[in-house]
């Protein structure tokens, strides 16, 4: 068929390495082969490769028969490194950036030279794959429509508690990256400032043999954890504040207080926090005690009243 005949500059795809660029290449989380044909193909073909461990990605290279320069990059050095790198692609070369697993630049000291690319005008380009975040968030059934990524925790308590305190009554899914020393800590902080009910998706070790997504809540997960030492790689996805205020029936916990609204400003009190039209009507319907024709009869009452 003709339209499977199409050239690649046809098509609009963007498959040629060029010359003066800094690609990001994402590579897998666990499973190897989660590398796209393309970041193969991009890491074959630039002239050198900056690592956040040249060590791994050596491995990583050599298990596609591929022999790159190696520039390490990485958190303690990538100030002067950094501009080392960036130094030569603007002289033309082309160079891949890949940390130890997933996206560069989330949580990595990627975003640091991508910023400075910026600064020097220097053209950056992606080759998209894993990312642990958005994998759990697509994981961790609770919505995924808006969500806040707040990467890892500080290691000192207060900090952490300060952090946790901001982001108490964020409405958004929270996404945070933890390690597995410090689990039982954060998931007691978490359910202490939060509160036990609120839910949460433990997604640990994703890709790899023993992944595992717990559901659960913020109570019953510092419980499970009393009796089971964390081990692996973790994503903790943590339920928004707005879903936490509706109640396991789908009341609100304020049911009584909405209730007093007008029907239109009780739907927008929920479309405001994110829900759509409909669920916003079922919930405030929910709330009301009454069904959902009977609750739209009062909204057309209200607009016919108006
Ligand atoms: N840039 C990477 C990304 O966005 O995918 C993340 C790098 S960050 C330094 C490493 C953290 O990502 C880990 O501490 C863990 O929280 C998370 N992570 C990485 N691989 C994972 C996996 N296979 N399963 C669960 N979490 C993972």
């Amino acid at each position: 068929m003709s339209h499977e005949k199409k050239s690649i500059g046809e098509t609009g795809e963007k498959n040629r390495v060029e010359p003066g660029t800094l690609y990001l290449v994402a590579t897998p989380i666990g499973n190897l082969s989660d590398l796209s044909d393309r970041a193969k193909k991009v890491l074959s073909e630039v002239d050198f490769v900056a690592a956040e461990d040249t060590r791994n990605t050596g491995k990583l290279l050599s298990c596609f028969g591929i022999k790159k320069e190696l520039i390490s990059y990485f958190e303690h050095n990538k100030r002067e490194r950094g501009e080392i790198i960036l130094d030569r692609v603007a002289a033309g070369e082309a160079a891949a950036l890949v940390t130890d697993a997933g996206m560069p630049a989330i949580s990595d000291p990627g975003e640091d030279i991508v910023r400075l690319a910026a600064e020097r005008g220097i053209r950056v380009s992606i080759v998209p794959g894993p990312c642990a975040a958005v994998s759990a968030l697509a994981l961790s059934a609770l919505s995924t429509g808006r969500f806040a990524f707040e990467g890892f925790l500080s290691t000192a308590r207060h900090e952490r508690n300060e952090r946790l305190a901001e982001v108490k009554n964020e409405r958004r899914t929270l996404i945070f990256y933890e390690a597995p020393h410090k689990l039982k800590n954060t998931l007691r902080d978490l359910s202490d400032l939060f509160g036990s009910d609120r839910k949460i998706a433990l997604c640990r070790e994703l890709t790899k043999i023993n992944e595992e997504i717990v559901r659960t809540t913020l109570g019953d997960a510092v419980s499970l954890y009393e009796s089971k030492e964390p081990r692996g790689e973790y994503v903790l996805i943590v339920e928004g504040a707005a879903e936490a205020g509706i109640e396991k029936d789908g009341r609100s916990s304020d049911a009584g207080a909405l209730s007093s609204l007008s029907p239109a400003e009780h739907v927008a009190h929920y479309t405001d926090a994110g829900m759509t039209r409909m669920d916003a009507v079922k919930a405030a319907a929910k709330d009301r005690g009454m069904s959902k024709s009977a609750f739209y009869d009062l909204l057309q009452k209200e607009r016919d009243e108006a």
